[in-house]
């Protein structure tokens, strides 16, 4: 029996990626639909046999307590909606997978995980990267030391943005929670604490938006940011809306690099090992069996419904995430580095 999931926001990432990896999925499937569009709630219900019963209006959202077949909430608003349907999700009984950022500040992304504690339902965080077959091969190079100490990451997470797109929530900052950094950089982010397991002490940044840009009047368009952890591991981080797609990360370690061209990708992911075997170089293209990411993080999730188990990535990973943020901020705004107290990594989740 599959796990029934209700997809909140019928926008571009659940139309175009989310309800379509349905079909690679294995444990899940889509049973009920929110949007506050009527034509378009309908026209995919009907591409994907959702009963019109299960199509509801923002307004209307709270009757999915009455209906058991869905067990999980994907909340697919823009940021700053986030708050407000994950908590109406877990009032309604139900366990909740929440788009990546999880909010648009570490308060309310607390108050998220107080919300599904106390209704007593599973929070997970849609960080697709931790469940993508490179990046977890990545993970178990770094952990099991296979090429010696991790000495640094560069990571580039990059892409344009629509002239037009002034009116798009992503530059208001009350719905996005910032530019570039909480919508890509955070990829950058997030993948150097999942490879590592630890968290940054120091933290040096610096943003810019370019003047009389409206799409940049309320958020960054580039954010560069450095983060050195407990073990001396230092990744430098590059985030922007003004650049050419470019999502590439090079892991740096004593003995080998790593070359993962579009490594935050929807697909394309790549692997190239670079090492020094006594006086020579080998270069390897490892070969690595694609997932579909959103597939494989819903049937995580479906995975922990079933066996009642919490999520590899759950809401505590967004609180860390929004806390880094901030400092990261904070650090940009200042000019100086942000120095933060060693905290455990959240390794004990996963
Ligand atoms: P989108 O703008 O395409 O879709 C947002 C949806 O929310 C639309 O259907 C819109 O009608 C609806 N909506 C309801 N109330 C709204 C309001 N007040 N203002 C604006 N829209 C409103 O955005 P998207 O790209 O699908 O992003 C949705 C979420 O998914 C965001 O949290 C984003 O960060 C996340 N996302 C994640 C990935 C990923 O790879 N995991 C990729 C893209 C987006």
């Amino acid at each position: 029996q599959r796990v029934g999931f209700a997809i909140v926001g019928l926008g571009r990432l659940a139309l175009e990626e989310i309800l379509p990896a349905f079909g690679e999925a294995k444990k899940c499937r889509p049973v009920a639909l929110v949007s506050g569009t009527p034509d378009k709630l309908k026209a995919v219900a009907a591409q994907y046999g959702i009963a019109p019963e299960r199509c509801h209006s923002y307004a209307d959202f709270d009757r999915i307590a009455e209906d058991s077949a869905i067990q999980v909430v994907y909340v697919v608003l823009p940021n700053g909606m986030h708050r407000e349907y994950v908590e109406r999700a877990a009032k309604a009984g139900k366990h909740v997978l929440c788009e990546k950022p999880m909010a648009t500040n570490a308060a309310d992304a607390r108050a998220m995980v107080a919300a599904c504690q106390a209704a007593r339902r599973h929070l997970m965080v849609a960080y697709r990267i931790q469940y993508e077959p490179h990046n977890r091969r990545a993970q178990r190079f770094v952990r099991e030391g296979t090429f010696g100490r991790l000495v640094g990451m560069s990571a580039t997470n990059v892409q344009t943005v629509a002239e037009n797109g002034t009116q798009q929530w992503r530059h208001k900052r009350a719905l996005s929670g910032g530019g570039s950094l909480p919508d890509i950089g955070l990829y950058c982010l997030n993948t150097a604490r999942f490879l590592t397991g630890e968290e940054p002490v120091e933290i040096y940044a610096t943003q810019y938006a370019p003047p009389n840009d409206p799409r940049f009047a309320e958020v960054e368009e580039t954010i560069a940011f450095t983060l050195r952890f407990p073990s001396n591991f230092i990744a430098n981080c590059f985030a922007s809306y003004g650049a050419r797609d470019d999502k590439h990360q090079r892991l740096n370690f004593e003995r080998a690099s790593l070359d993962m061209p579009n490594a935050y990708s929807y697909e394309g992911q790549r692997l190239t090992v670079t090492a020094r075997q006594e006086d020579d170089t080998s270069q390897n293209e490892l070969v690595i069996p694609r997932r579909n990411q959103f597939a494989a993080e819903m049937d995580h999730m479906a995975d922990c419904v079933l066996a009642d188990r919490r999520p590899r990535t759950p809401g505590e990973e967004g609180v860390q995430d929004h806390v880094l943020m901030e400092a990261i901020y904070r650090a940009a705004a200042s000019g100086m580095p942000v120095r933060l107290e060693p905290v455990a990594g959240l390794d004990a989740f996963r």
